[in-house]
């Protein structure tokens, strides 16, 4: 196995926030003070709406139809245990939602989260 660089969260620049981790592996993977919208669904229930999230990688274009429409999302995995995290949205195909195109959503169920 090759060497894994991980990006941690400064704590500081999170304004004392909790930082959500891999419910798996407890790898950072973003600010709950980053968080833009907590009104998102993912496959496994509630999901987060962030414009960046650390120490993932992303899986190939894919077509999807979700309850707003037609996207191309990309899954994201977490780079230590490649679980499943959420995806990122590449492409939304309706004008009105196209806000959320390069953004990133991160299932609840899947993080755990560290008190500041
Ligand atoms: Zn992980």
């Amino acid at each position: 196995m090759g060497l894994l660089f991980v990006e941690v969260l400064p704590r500081d620049a999170t304004g004392g926030a909790a930082v959500l981790q891999c419910r798996r592996c407890r790898v950072d993977a973003a600010s709950v003070a980053a968080i833009l919208s907590r009104d998102f669904h993912g496959r496994l229930g509630r999901a987060y709406l962030f414009d960046r999230v650390v120490n993932i990688s992303l899986g190939p274009n894919e077509d999807r139809y979700l309850r707003t429409g037609r996207h191309t999302v990309n899954d994201i995995y977490c780079i230590c245990c490649q679980e499943i995290l959420g995806w990122r949205y590449e492409k939304a195909y309706e004008e009105t939602e196209k806000y959320k195109e390069g953004k990133f959503i991160l299932e609840r169920t899947m993080m755990c989260k560290q008190a500041p």
